[in-house]
């Protein structure tokens, strides 16, 4: 019965051949890089959008204040017109100039801010432009995978409909147990066991394993995952 499976997997490694130069294709490797960067620019889009709010939020403050600052600061220039005593005049020129500075200091907060939100755009171009890159990027290079995807599925139809016909001669819950592996990317499946030692990772077999390889039975190796018989 081994031999039927031991001829499938002869065949299969055809399959396994175009699936492994399919999946290691730079066209492929290229587009899937491509479609996570587009995955991920959301987050990054979202943070920036959120910076931007911030920063718009916190310069309407500014200038808000500095509208109030302004029309107290006009109170008293307005008051020193009118002011007779030197006292007053004084202090109303004082606080005067009290309001001016304050005024001053926060245009320059207010152009800093501007500054930020200034890098918080440009960083927003450069994003986009990067999206634009990925987006081209992940079109081509899927169209070139496709295109060789395309160009193997003959030899594919091919091996695969050998492999439906082969596998009728195996026993079903070894042909279960192969596919399961299968599934999971390991290849080659099944090999021959080495004396008292797995024959793909060269691991020393348990008793009880070996004893149930020396019945027939196919064995599973602890440390590589592999199927392992015994040569009669
Ligand atoms: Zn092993």
């Amino acid at each position: 019965m081994i031999e039927q499976l031991l001829k499938y997997q002869e065949v299969d490694a055809g399959l396994r051949k175009i699936e492994v130069e399919l999946a290691g294709s730079e066209a492929r490797k290229k587009a899937v890089s491509a479609k996570k960067f587009l995955e991920s620019v959301d987050e990054t889009v979202n943070k920036l959008d959120v910076k931007a709010a911030e920063l718009a939020h916190i310069y309407e403050n500014l200038q808000n204040e500095s509208k109030v600052l302004l029309g107290q600061r006009e109170e008293f220039t307005g008051a020193l017109e009118h002011a007779e005593d030197e006292n007053a005049l004084n202090y109303l020129a004082k606080k005067a100039d009290e309001l001016y500075v304050k005024v001053k200091n926060l245009s320059q907060e207010a152009a800093k801010v501007a500054e930020t939100m200034q890098a918080v755009y440009k960083e927003y171009a450069s994003v986009r432009a990067n999206i634009k890159t990925a987006q081209t990027q992940y079109t081509e290079n899927g169209k070139i995978y496709n295109d060789l995807k395309a160009s193997k599925q003959d030899d594919r139809n091919k091996i695969e409909g050998e492999l439906k016909e082969l596998e009728k001669a195996v026993e079903p819950s070894l042909m279960e147990r192969y596919k399961a592996k299968r599934a999971n990317k390991i290849f080659p499946i099944i090999y021959e066991a080495n004396g008292d030692f797995c024959g793909a990772c060269n691991m020393e077999l348990p008793k009880s394993t070996l004893s149930r390889l020396k019945n027939g039975e196919v064995i599973e190796c602890d440390n590589c995952g592999r199927l392992l018989y015994l040569k009669k």
